[in-house]
């Protein structure tokens, strides 16, 4: 089974994103339980809460169907002492907020080194980021998103998806979640059916399927090997509609959150339906 959605608006309170997903159709969701653009939050209340499940519950998204997002200002790999602290507290209270929500995986861009350390030496903070936040909370899995390779963003690679994992002390909770814009703009070719097998044959190889754990569903408004992150709604960027169309029939990607962030929100009740007729659901 697939399970289509789009990263919906939480504003109001969580509780109301199941609501915005029910209403396009989704089958599965991606939210902030935060601001994303504030280090700081009000934490969730009870009610927000028990709102949050008993909508979920009316509209049948369990857990694995769900990938919160976490806040754009953290950096796990912060090449500095004040930089990384202050990432990985805010880290732990989305972990936190995730696991009083019961949900069981947190989405995350890795981290950047800054140009002021190594990226071997970027990525082994980034684990260490990680085995913290794991060893304080329960269920919650991390789940680290590839990245366009923007400025000194790591992630870009497999390979540095695969040497986090490495370092991380409990791997029944880390995996990744592959986003098609950002792998097509660090220059693994998806716009075509041979660059899609090759992609992810190197991906089954380099890291391997059961780390996966969501995907983000977007076209790319510039090119292959860009290193540049600009989404584009579905068909009308550089990737086409055929990448889209492997992934739903492959059962490689079932029973895992498949998210779209495309940019123009008008659409997403349509591309839902489309990607849902393309997995013939
Ligand atoms: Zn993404
Ligand atoms: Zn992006």
């Amino acid at each position: 089974m697939k399970y289509i959605g789009a990263h919906v608006s939480a504003s109001g309170g969580v509780e109301n994103a199941p609501l915005n997903a029910q209403e396009i159709g989704a089958g599965a969701f991606a939210l902030f339980t935060k601001n994303q653009r504030q280090w700081k939050s009000a934490p969730l209340t009870p009610e927000s809460i028990a709102k949050f499940n008993e909508n979920c519950r009316k509209a049948g998204y369990k857990p694995f169907q769900i990938l919160p997002h976490d806040s754009y200002l953290i950096n796990l790999g912060h090449p500095e002492e004040e930089g990384l602290e202050k990432s990985r507290e805010a880290f732990l209270d989305e972990m936190q907020r995730c696991e009083q929500l019961g949900l069981d995986r947190l989405n995350f861009h890795p981290g950047g080194s800054l140009g002021k350390i190594s990226d071997e030496e970027c990525l082994a903070r980034i684990a260490g980021s990680i085995n913290l936040a794991l060893e304080k909370t329960k269920g919650v899995i991390a789940v680290i998103e590839n990245t366009a390779g923007q400025g000194t963003n790591l992630g870009y690679r497999f390979e540095h998806l695969r040497d986090i994992i490495n370092q991380v002390n409990d791997k029944r909770r880390v995996g990744v979640c592959i986003d098609t814009c950002h792998a097509f703009a660090a220059g693994y070719d998806l716009s075509t059916e041979k660059g899609f097998h090759d992609t992810f044959d190197t991906f089954e190889k380099i890291i391997g399927f059961s780390y996966l754990k969501g995907m983000h569903l977007n076209d790319a408004k510039k090119g292959l090997n860009s290193r540049v992150d600009r989404h584009d709604n579905l068909g009308k960027g550089l990737l086409g509609s055929d990448i889209f169309r492997f992934i739903m029939q492959d059962p490689r990607f079932d029973e895992m959150p498949l998210i779209l962030e495309t940019p123009d929100e008008t659409l997403w009740k349509d591309e839902i339906r489309t990607l849902y007729s393309m997995a013939g659901q």
